[in-house]
């Protein structure tokens, strides 16, 4: 391994940084208040070649490197957890699991609109009884003259109120005695079919405040045969494979708020008079500091491995759930602790760290908890 930056990855991250602290940071307050994020956001992470880092230029991407779209992702984590969730579906979950599984005619069709931002992608497998346990989603796909019909019910879509476009995996009718996961189809959705029927998520109130999340219920959705993504009954393959790419982004992320609370709590331990002196004087003070600073780069490590590996071609599943697994437990970890240091005031939001800490929790719960990783690392060094 070898962590020394290139001329191109330092490009991503100081255009990632520059964007995220002069475009993003100023207003991440507001759009957690609002429970907004303005368009203009999305388009300006089209424009700067944001939105396509997961996929090759010749889809119009701009073929970021893993190491590049990690390094974004924490830049984008460090300003807001909303926007750095937008993208981590988008590209990663979306773009990606096209660009892997996709025919040449769907990957020329849908990449190049995503990368600019004239589409909007989500990816929707959970359901009311199926989060952890995927293989038992209930949605049905049937065949029908000239494609398919959708029945059933997703929860918790990211970017599904906005998106044009959603991978939906559902169920299609199972030979005898096959297993609950080998019926499963991945479909592209057009979220504007008949049948489609996307609502707010009722209830989200702690954190990821300005992110879309839905529900949608499919009625009779038709789906023409050519938007089959991955081939029938493989798309269990297909969900988990663009799990490895979004768990990544997802562990980068929580990187940036662990990043952003420590940053936070230095400022203000340097500046915070008690007792005559500053309290980063006092050592449990200092000892909280040397503790965030210490899990920061133990995440740091992790992540960067699971990128790199990932860019030698080489099967990743075991170093990104353990990279996820540790940056969003840390990261929670330290978004309390910061909490904690910044006394009353912590509990304000004039103060960012009350949102880091409604914000993290997010990060341990989808793409997989901190259980299932737990579960999947386990796998993976035991063997099933
Ligand atoms: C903010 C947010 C955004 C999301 N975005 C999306 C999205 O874009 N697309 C999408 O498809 N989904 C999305 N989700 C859904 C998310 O992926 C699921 O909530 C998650 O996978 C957990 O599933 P569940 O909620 O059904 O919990 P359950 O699976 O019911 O889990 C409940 C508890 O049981 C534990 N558990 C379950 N099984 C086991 C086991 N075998 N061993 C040990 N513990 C276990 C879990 O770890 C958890 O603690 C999102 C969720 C949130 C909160």
């Amino acid at each position: 391994m070898n962590f020394t930056l290139t001329k191109d990855q330092l490009h991503w991250q100081s255009a990632a940084h520059k964007f995220a602290q002069e475009v993003v940071a100023p207003i991440a307050r507001k759009m957690d208040e609002e429970c907004t994020m303005p368009i203009s956001i999305i388009e300006k992470m089209a424009s700067l070649g944001f939105l396509g880092g997961s996929v090759s230029k010749d889809f119009g991407g701009t073929g970021m490197d893993s190491l590049s779209l990690v390094l974004t992702y924490i830049e984008l984590g460090r300003a807001c957890s909303s926007v750095r969730g937008f993208m981590t579906v988008h590209s990663s979950l979306v773009m990606k699991c096209i660009e892997q599984s996709g025919s040449q005619e769907q990957k020329k069709e849908f990449l190049p609109r995503l990368a600019s931002a004239g589409l909007i992608g989500c990816y929707a497998l959970t359901e009311p009884e199926a989060g952890s346990d995927a293989a038992s989603i209930k949605t049905r796909a049937e065949k029908t003259n000239g494609g398919y019909i959708l029945n059933g019910e997703k929860i918790w879509i990211t970017n599904a109120n906005l998106a044009h476009l959603a991978i939906v995996f559902a169920k299609l009718p199972a030979t005898e005695g096959a297993k609950p996961h080998s019926s499963i189809t991945a479909f592209l959705v057009d979220t504007n079919s008949e049948g489609f029927i996307r609502t707010k998520m009722p209830g989200k109130e702690l954190g990821h405040r300005a992110s879309d999340h839905a529900h949608i219920t499919f009625k009779n959705c038709f789906v023409p045969e050519g938007r089959v993504l991955g081939g029938e009954n493989n798309g269990f393959k297909v969900a988990m494979s663009a799990l490895d790419h979004g768990r990544l982004g997802v562990a980068a992320g929580a990187l940036g708020v662990h990043q952003a609370c420590l940053d936070t709590c230095v400022d203000f331990v340097r500046a915070r008079k008690q007792f005559g002196s500053r309290i980063g004087d006092f050592e449990m003070v200092q000892a909280v500091i040397a503790e965030m600073k210490t899990s920061l780069e133990a995440s740091r490590l992790l992540v960067y491995n699971a990128a790199w590996k990932k860019d030698q071609g080489e099967n990743c599943t075991l170093e990104t759930s353990m990279a996820k697994l540790h940056a969003t437990e840390a990261a929670v970890e330290a978004a309390n602790e910061a909490v904690l240091l910044h006394g009353g005031r912590g509990y304000s939001n004039k103060y960012p760290v009350e949102r880091y800490l409604r914000d993290i929790k997010g990060l341990q719960i989808y793409e997989g908890t901190s259980h299932i990783q737990k579960i999947v690392i386990a796998r993976q060094v035991i063997g099933k």
